[in-house]
């Protein structure tokens, strides 16, 4: 049994990744300041004696003891890390630089929840490891881009300078139960809207794409990635290959939930990647990893969690 810290744990990934821990038997820490995390997430754990929830800016410096950390604290969705650019840098930067000084004192294992985007509108397809990105400096995502960007350096040079054992996961789109019904990011979004039978909102033409992986499979690969005793290369792309653009997404939600929703095309927000797709080459060797659930496994698992919340709640859903 471990003690294990989980930054951002109130979230949707970190919720079901405190899940996973307390399951596998360990003590779980959880730390969150629920800027875009729910108590609520934790229904199920916070009664737990294994289970510790603590308000905190990950931001500020943190004491705890803990044998390993998995660093998940950060705004994921733009319209979320967008409102307040300033403080989404200060939580990729500061919130690295804090809980790698804590790995480094309690000589700690740590994981840092790296993202796609730091590969930006990509004209490299599908995306290695080794592609170095094409990232606004400047534009509305350059304080989550950059930020985690920067984040990944400070992993690799506390990695080098203290020789410290660190992982990071490139988390490509992930979706599931516990995300915020108004969460913003494209799957809750569409879903809800089918759901209540109001328009889906298209950002663009819809031929964009993502390639979406289900929360159980990223969740799996994380634990492996800190599991694996040898490091697998300076990073690792955790994703589902299977590409789809927003779409057919929409028109394959609406079917599921047999919506009347209409269809709506608004305005393409700026830098909005054009594609995404992970090369999953190297975590598929090294930790012997590969997504299981499909997308219409995972939509319609997703579909019922947000249908009961509609149901708990009692109409509309957006409450
Ligand atoms: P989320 O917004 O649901 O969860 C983030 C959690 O971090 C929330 O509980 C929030 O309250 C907390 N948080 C934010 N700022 C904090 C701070 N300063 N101090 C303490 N807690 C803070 O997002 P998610 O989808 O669960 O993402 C989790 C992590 O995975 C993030 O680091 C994100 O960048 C990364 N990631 C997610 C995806 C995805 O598709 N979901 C893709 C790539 C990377
Ligand atoms: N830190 C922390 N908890 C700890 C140890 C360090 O939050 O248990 C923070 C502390 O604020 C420090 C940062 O991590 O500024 C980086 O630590 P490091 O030891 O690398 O640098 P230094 O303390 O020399 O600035
Ligand atoms: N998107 C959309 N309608 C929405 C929300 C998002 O068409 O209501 C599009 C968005 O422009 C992007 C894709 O869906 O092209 C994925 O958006 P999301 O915010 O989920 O993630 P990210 O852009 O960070 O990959």
């Amino acid at each position: 049994m471990k003690r294990i810290l989980v930054t951002g744990g109130a979230g949707f990934i970190g919720s079901h990744l405190c899940g996973r821990l307390i399951k596998q038997g360990n003590e779980v820490l959880c730390v969150d300041n629920f800027l875009t995390g729910a108590r609520s997430n934790l229904d199920k754990l916070l009664t737990h004696q294994s289970f510790e929830l603590l308000r905190h800016d990950v931001t500020f410096p943190l004491y705890v003891e803990v044998d390993e950390i998995y660093n998940l604290a950060c705004p994921a969705s733009p319209v979320h890390y967008q409102r307040d650019p300033v403080q989404t840098t200060k939580t990729s930067v500061m919130g690295a630089i804090n809980m790698l000084g804590l790995s480094k004192r309690l000589h700690a294992r740590i994981l840092q929840a790296s993202t796609s985007e730091v590969y930006g509108d990509p004209d490299v397809h599908p995306q290695p490891e080794s592609y170095c990105g094409h990232v606004s400096i400047v534009g509305p995502r350059a304080c989550y881009d950059e930020g985690k960007r920067c984040a990944e350096t400070l992993f690799h040079d506390y990695r080098r300078q203290h020789r410290m054992s660190v992982r990071v996961a490139r988390i490509f789109n992930t979706y599931g139960p516990n995300m915020h019904p108004q969460d913003g990011r494209v799957i809750s979004n569409f879903i809800v809207q089918a759901l209540t039978h109001q328009p889906i909102t298209i950002y663009g033409d819809g031929s964009q794409t993502r390639s979406f992986c289900y929360v159980d499979d990223l969740v799996e690969g994380l634990l492996r990635l800190m599991a694996v005793e040898e490091e697998p290369g300076d990073v690792v792309n955790l994703g589902n290959p299977s590409e789809i653009n927003v779409l057919a997404l929409a028109e394959r939600i609406v079917q599921l939930c047999n919506s009347r929703s209409t269809i709506e095309c608004r305005p393409l927000p700026q830098d909005d990647p054009r594609r995404r797709c992970p090369d999953i080459s190297r975590a598929r060797e090294k930790l012997r990893w590969s997504p299981r659930v499909d997308l219409d496994t995972g939509l319609v698992r997703t579909i019922a969690y947000f249908e009961a919340r509609l149901i708990q709640k009692g109409s509309p859903i957006h409450a």
